[in-house]
């Protein structure tokens, strides 16, 4: 490395006074802090990059389970309950079938795109895979939930997603459960599945609040 300056302290011995070139010892702690910091970058880089699904950039699976996790807590120490809606986008296959794979990618980045719009920042959006994405509402009024996904279904009308200028239909479906009783991670999740099957059931571009089972939104 060039050298471009230099340190020197200076030691008292008996009654002489002694400079000591110590240059190289703060080049070396200049670099170890360097390196240091560099470190801590790469290290942010990966945990952001270990929560994040590549393709929307949107939260993935594996953070959506440490969301719930903590709301499952949160539920546990202070009563606060929570909502988790399943939307699975209708159809998909189909997209992918007449416009082809890398178009099926557009149509979903657009869709995470719009979620991430509409939903506010306390609530966390993931893609939980495929065609398939998780919110979860840090709060249980299912009625104020219910109106926020019709207006996110509002949105995918025919603005939001064209294969050259042509629209293309674009629509969900989704299943909706309310945590106000202790449950497994697993049975949270079949509850708002199942509600996410009725809704598919009835034809597709359904909201269904899971009530033991019944379609009640
Ligand atoms: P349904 O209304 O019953 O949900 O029908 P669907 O066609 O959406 O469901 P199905 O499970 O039959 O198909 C899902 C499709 O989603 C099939 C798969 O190729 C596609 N898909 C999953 N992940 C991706 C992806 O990352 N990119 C693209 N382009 N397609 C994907
Ligand atoms: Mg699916
Ligand atoms: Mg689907």
């Amino acid at each position: 490395m060039e050298n471009l300056w230099s340190v020197t302290i200076e030691i008292r011995k008996a009654h002489d006074w002694t400079h000591i070139d110590i240059t190289e010892r703060k080049e070396i702690e200049i670099l170890l802090h360097r390196s240091h910091e560099e470190l801590e970058r790469l290290v942010e880089q990966v945990k952001e990059l270990s929560i994040t699904d590549h393709l929307t950039s949107l939260f993935n699976r594996r953070k959506m389970v440490e969301e719930i996790r903590k709301a499952q807590n949160r539920f546990e120490v202070s009563g606060q309950s929570f909502t988790l809606a399943i939307l699975d986008l209708d159809h998909f296959k189909n997209i992918n079938d007449q416009y082809g794979h890398t178009f099926g990618d557009i149509a979903l980045q657009t869709f995470a795109s719009l979620l991430r719009r509409k939903i506010h920042d306390l609530n966390v959006v993931a893609r939980w895979g495929g065609e398939e994405f998780i919110i979860l509402f840090q709060n249980s009024n299912t009625q104020e939930i219910h109106r926020q996904l019709l207006s996110i279904q509002d949105c995918c009308n025919e603005e939001l997603l064209k294969y050259r200028m042509d629209p293309v239909p674009l629509s969900f479906s989704a299943g909706v459960h309310e945590y106000d009783i202790q449950q497994s991670l697993e049975d949270l999740l079949k509850r708002a599945d199942q509600a996410l099957y009725i809704a598919k059931s009835l034809g597709r571009k359904q909201i269904i609040l899971y009530e033991k089972g019944l379609p009640i939104v």
